[in-house]
């Protein structure tokens, strides 16, 4: 009975039994095959690229089995601990749309399988440690880092496998009534879990991605509870994942190795294990090398990258999805407008080696995602963007223009193969920008227009200029307008098509397309933009009359 007397002396606020937890925290009401599943992130300060695939993923097996996705903070590192972190994470996992079903929710918390903050759940730590002193599977262990340095010096002189173990185990060997002498003396302590496996001994498990594994059982007797008192991962997750009734853990694959600890854990427990789905990392290629995608090295590691360019959410969520399941991008390709959550994710189809982060891939998506939208749908997303970035000036420029912003966007949109050139929308600004009176006015001022030819002379250039004031045919359609470029363009000697000028290139100034590109120089400012007559539709005639003066204007005071 001194287990018992050990377990009072250690525990004595745990009043509770392990059955009551049981009773507190009973198995979920769920049809037959729903999954539960958990995220269960170190509140660091941002959510990581990696993790978000790592939440995408639990949250889809949860919601295709109609089951529950919960979050669990766990937030036992106190060193770690970063003010507002946890809110800042669920902020960022609603805007990726991997919100959880229950759990921290980063205001308040849902669900009755709480607390979901691991700091807040000591009394339940403390009533399974206490029925494991009971039960003889934990101890306290005195030993000092002093003693553990010496520990580890020993071993690797004598070649042994290093670690708490066997007859290493010196606390273990303590009888109750030692323990409890050193405890009224004052001495600190951690607790232990008393392991009986054998290194020597191999176990199997399966693993729901990467299969059937075979790896040494443990025989670490693992620190469960720290001396201030805050579990350690390893058991935090035993006794979470019990409690919380989690059925498939999905989480990174640097947890495998832990496996055999954490099976016998809950062996010991008696508990059941649930099932694991070990993630590949997400790699990113260095100079030829791979590596993880890292939070130090890579912009790209932390969501907030994405939104701060401006990256529909969709399009991430897209490309993430294409590097879990290999079938995905077929399905995909002919469900582009489907939402994801229609694809038949499968983790026994997850690629076992890691996956390679390629933010080329990221841009196709986004590009695809972007030209599936309507003009209006896509003003409506850049809109959000400039609200969200918190710029006004933009705001206030979209609201009060949106017809203008639709048919500007809707430039060669509602075509077959519309034009794919934004996948940010920080991209898109800049590149429309021109539109705008104030904003043309501003860069014929600082100089911001693209040179003519040089080839074409001043004078033929200002002749051109004012033809086009006068000869263009506006509101007649793209066909019957080009036409009028062309007679302005035969007018000045200009040959009406590339084969035309090859042929005889001394007959002419140059050709057809010269022309053209002077036009668009002088109402964009660059040689490069989409579709110009819609352009000039959308500007009207007598803002692109305004421009070419603006430019001859401009003309007039170079020199030759
Ligand atoms: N807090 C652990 C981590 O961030 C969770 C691992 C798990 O999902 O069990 O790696």
């Amino acid at each position: 009975m001194s287990t018992e007397k050990l377990a009072n002396l250690i525990f004595p606020e745990a009043t509770d039994s392990l059955l009551d937890l049981e009773r507190k925290y009973p198995a979920r009401l769920l049809k037959e095959g729903a999954d539960v599943t958990r995220f269960a992130p170190s509140p660091t300060g941002f959510l990581h690229t990696g993790s978000l695939f790592t939440a995408m993923i639990a949250k889809t097996c949860a919601a295709q089995t109609e089951g529950v996705f919960f979050l669990r903070l766990e937030d036992t590192d106190t060193k770690r601990e970063i003010e507002g972190a946890g809110e800042t994470l669920l902020k960022e996992m609603k805007l990726f749309d991997v919100f959880p079903d229950e759990g921290y929710l980063g205001t308040h918390e849902a669900g009755a399988y709480g607390p979901y903050k691991q700091s807040e759940r000591a009394p339940i730590y403390k009533t399974v440690i206490k029925q494991m002193i009971k039960d003889n599977l934990a101890y306290p262990c005195f030993c000092t880092n002093h003693d553990l340095s010496l520990l580890r010096a020993t071993q690797e002189g004598n070649k042994v496998v290093p670690g708490y173990y066997g007859p290493y185990a010196t606390c273990s060997f303590l009888s109750s009534e030692d323990d409890i002498t050193k405890i009224e003396n004052g001495e600190p302590f951690v607790m232990r879990f008393r392991s009986h496996g054998n290194h020597e001994t191999k176990i199997k498990f399966n693993d729901l991605i990467k299969g059937d594994i075979e790896i040494a059982e443990n025989d670490q007797h693992i620190v469960i509870l720290k001396s201030d008192g805050l579990p350690t991962y390893h058991f935090a997750h035993v006794c979470d994942d019990h409690f919380m009734r989690t059925t498939l853990v999905t989480r990174g694959e640097e947890w495998i190795s832990s496996v055999p600890l954490h099976i016998q854990l809950f062996d010991a427990l008696k508990f059941n294990t649930p099932r694991y789905a070990h993630l590949p990392v997400i790699n990113k290629l260095d100079n030829g090398n791979k590596r993880k995608l890292s939070k130090r090295k890579d912009p790209e590691a932390a969501v907030t990258y994405f939104l701060n360019l401006g990256y529909p959410v969709k399009a991430i969520l897209t490309y993430l999805m294409s590097i879990a399941n290999s079938n995905f991008e077929e399905w995909w390709t002919n469900n582009k407008t489907a939402p994801l959550s229609a694809f038949p994710f499968n983790l026994g189809k997850m690629s076992v080696d890691g996956a390679l982060f390629d933010l080329e891939k990221v841009n196709f998506f986004a590009r695809e995602y972007i030209a599936t939208l309507n003009a209006k749908e896509v003003v409506e997303e850049f809109l959000s963007f400039a609200k969200a970035q918190g710029n006004t000036s933009l705001v206030n420029r979209i609201e009060s223009n949106k017809s203008l912003f639709e048919m500007i966007l809707n430039i060669e949109r509602e075509t077959p193969k519309p034009r794919k050139d934004y996948y940010q929308y920080d991209m898109i600004y800049d590149s429309i920008k021109f539109f705008f009176v104030d904003e043309f006015n501003a860069m014929i001022e600082n100089g911001l227009i693209e040179e003519f030819n040089p080839q074409i002379s001043k004078e033929d250039l200002v002749l051109i200029l004012n033809d086009f004031k006068m000869r263009l045919v506006y509101k007649q359609g793209n066909e019957l307008w080009f036409d009028s470029v062309k007679q302005i363009a035969a007018s000045h000697n200009f040959a009406l098509n590339g084969k035309e000028f090859k042929s005889n290139p001394s007959l002419y100034k140059g050709m057809v397309a010269d022309i053209a590109e002077i036009l668009r120089i002088s109402v964009v400012g660059s040689r490069k933009s989409p579709n110009l007559y819609e352009i000039l539709t959308i500007l009207g005639q007598a803002e692109v009359n305004r421009r070419i003066d603006a430019i001859l204007a401009m003309i007039a005071l170079t020199d030759n």
